[in-house]
């Protein structure tokens, strides 16, 4: 898997090979099985039930790495954050930042469009309770750290969703940059800001999930600072 991760030429490649990716016993007998029993909302629509690819522009300066596919959400549609209440908040920010041409995700082809953005995930499928393992992690990297690669001429600044994806962004350091990570690890939080020497900058940002947004622990202001923060380290107007 990681050595077909590597040979990915481009992002289409790259999204073509993720999609087949059989690697983690547990999350591919997970999200097949949701697939097959489905939600009772969603119970006439063919769910995706396969790894979820990265989405948005090849030559992006602004990068957002989630946790993982949700189950009735990427998993259902096969586009990240698409069909569920995190991507209505997500996309709903990025709209108002200017970087999406529409504030709604709800299937592959509603017609949305990201500008200087693209949007992937540390874990490439839904696992049970949002939860993937450490070992699932590490599995999965090579499809992070590849789709890193490729986007690297560009990449100036990446938006952590959520402790989880912040963690999982030090290794690809060494992995894409060949740089060492730093040591002690940079502490998470809404708002932590992380810059390195000819690495990109990173953002911490509360994860959009529910338990989030529903609270108001992570408000849309919060949001729309954390993006405007982005684009000015990108250099985005
Ligand atoms: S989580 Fe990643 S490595 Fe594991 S099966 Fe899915 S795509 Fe493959």
């Amino acid at each position: 898997m990681a050595a077909r991760a590597r040979r990915a030429a481009d992002l289409p490649d790259l999204d073509g090979a993720v999609s087949g990716c059989f690697a983690c016993p547990r999350l591919v007998a997970w999200r097949e099985e949701v697939a097959r029993t489905k939600r009772a909302a969603f119970r006439h629509q063919e769910y995706w039930g396969r790894p979820v690819p990265g989405f948005g522009v090849p030559d992006a300066p602004i990068a957002i790495l989630g946790l993982a596919p949700a189950a009735h959400g990427g998993n259902r549609t096969g586009r990240i954050f698409t069909g569920d209440r995190s991507g209505d908040v997500l996309f709903a920010a990025l709209h108002r930042a200017g970087l999406a041409n529409q504030p709604t995700s709800v299937a592959r082809d509603d017609g949305l469009t990201l500008r200087a953005t693209r949007i992937f995930s540390a874990v490439r499928c839904a696992p049970p309770d949002n939860k993937p393992t450490p070992g699932e992690r590490d599995t999965c990297a090579p499809w992070l750290h590849r789709e890193l690669e490729l986007i690297r001429p560009t990449l100036r600044v990446v938006v952590a969703l959520g402790a989880f994806a912040w963690a999982a962004w030090w290794p690809a350091l060494r992995a894409v940059y060949g740089v060492r990570p730093p040591s002690p690890r940079p502490v998470f939080g809404h708002g932590a800001h992380w810059s390195g020497t000819a690495v990109p900058e990173v953002l911490g940002c509360y994860h959009v999930s529910q338990q989030n947004t529903f609270t108001g622990r992570l408000t849309p202001r919060m949001l729309d600072e954390v993006f405007i923060r982005a684009k000015q380290v990108a250099g985005v107007d």
